[in-house]
C-alpha cells in the first residue's frame, strides 16, 4: 500500500479537502486504485452533533457514519464508497484505547498517549487503507490521507507524531506528503509573501515531517520568483511546488495539477514511475 498524506499549513479552510481528492483524481487517471482517510482532529466521535453554521455541511454515508463534508468530496471526486471507519477523529482513537484498557489489553501497562494512542492511529489506518471501496475486490493500491486542522494545532500532535512514525513503519517509498500552504498578497504592490509558508514549513520539518511536494493556495497563480524563493526556503525542488490557485470552480483542481505534472513527483516518491499516463479531459 502507497500513501499520500496531505497536511496543512498557516489557516483552516484551506482546501486540503480539494486539493486531497483531486490528487486521487489525478492517481486514479493513471489507473491506480484509490482510497481515503480524512483525520479530524476534535474531541468528537463523529460530525453528527456538530453545528453546520460552525463546520459546514454534515455528510451521511452510505453505512450510516456522519462525517464531514469532505469525506463527500471523496466519495464525488473518486466515485468511491466509503464507511464510518474512514473518518478518524480523537474521540474514535481514544474510544478504541479506552475501552482495550478496560478490557485489560494492556495489563500492567501505563496508558500513554504514546505510543498506546500513536500505534491505534497507524493500525487504524493500516486496516482502513486495504478495505476496498470501489466495488472492486482486493485492496487499493494508493492511499489518500488528509490531516485536517494545521500544522501546529495542540489537538493534532498525536496525528503528527503518529504519522512521523508511520513514515518508517511503511518505508519512505510508501509515503509521500504534501503540504498545503497559503501564499498571500499584501499591499498594492502585490506581492506574493512566502513568510507563513516557510514558517509552516518549519514547524512541520520540527515534527520530524518533510514535505516532498508544497501545494500553494493562492489567490493569483504562483510567480516564478517565488516559487523559486519558496524551494530555497522550504528545501522542496521548485518542480514540486504546486500552484493551486483559486478557479471558478473546485472541478478544475485536478487539471490544474495534472498540468502541474502532479503524478510524476508523486509516482516517482513512490516508486511507481511504470504507472501510464493521466487521462482526464474537461
Ligand atoms: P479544508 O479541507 O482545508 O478545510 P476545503 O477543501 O474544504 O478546505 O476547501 C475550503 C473551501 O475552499 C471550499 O469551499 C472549497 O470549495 C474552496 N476551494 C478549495 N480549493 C479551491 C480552489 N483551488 N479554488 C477555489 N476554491 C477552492
Amino acid at each position: 500500500m502507497k500513501y499520500v498524506i496531505v497536511t496543512g499549513g498557516v489557516v483552516s479552510g484551506l482546501g486540503k479537502g480539494v486539493t486531497a481528492s483531486s490528487i486521487g483524481v489525478v492517481l486514479q487517471s493513471c489507473g491506480l486504485r484509490v482510497t481515503s482517510i480524512k483525520i479530524d482532529p476534535y474531541l468528537n466521535t463523529d460530525a453528527g452533533t456538530m453545528s453546520p453554521f460552525e463546520h459546514g455541511e454534515v455528510f451521511v454515508l452510505d453505512d450510516g457514519g456522519e462525517v464531514d463534508l469532505d469525506l463527500g468530496n471523496y466519495e464525488r471526486f473518486l466515485d468511491v464508497t466509503l464507511t464510518k471507519n474512514n473518518n478518524i477523529t480523537t474521540g474514535k482513537i481514544y474510544q478504541s484505547v479506552i475501552d482495550a484498557e478496560r478490557r485489560g489489553d494492556y495489563l500492567g501497562k501505563t496508558v500513554q498517549v504514546v505510543p498506546h494512542i500513536t500505534v491505534e492511529i497507524q493500525e487504524w489506518i493500516e486496516r482502513v487503507a486495504v478495505v476496498p471501496v470501489d466495488g472492486k475486490e482486493g485492496a487499493a493500491d494508493v492511499c489518500v490521507i488528509e490531516l485536517g486542522g494545521t500544522i501546529g494545532d495542540i489537538e493534532s500532535s498525536p496525528f503528527v507524531e503518529a504519522l512521523r512514525q508511520f513514515q518508517f513503519r511503511v518505508g519512505q517509498e510508501n509515503f509521500c506528503l504534501v503540504h498545503v500552504s497559503l501564499i498571500p498578497v499584501l499591499g498594492v504592490v502585490g506581492e506574493q509573501k512566502t513568510k507563513p509558508t516557510q514558517h509552516s514549513v518549519q514547524a512541520l520539518r520540527a515534527l520530524g515531517l518533510t514535505p516532498d511536494l508544497l501545494g500553494c493556495r493562492s489567490a493569483k497563480p504562483l510567480e516564478q520568483c517565488t516559487r523559486e524563493k519558496l524551494s530555497q526556503f522550504c528545501h522542496v525542488p521548485a518542480g514540486h511546488i504546486l500552484s493551486i490557485h483559486d478557479v471558478s470552480n473546485i472541478w478544475h483542481v485536478p487539471l490544474l495539477l495534472r498540468d502541474q505534472n502532479v503524478h510524476l513527483a508523486i509516482l516517482k516518491k513512490l516508486n511507481l514511475s511504470s504507472a501510464p499516463q493521466p487521462e482526464l479531459s474537461e
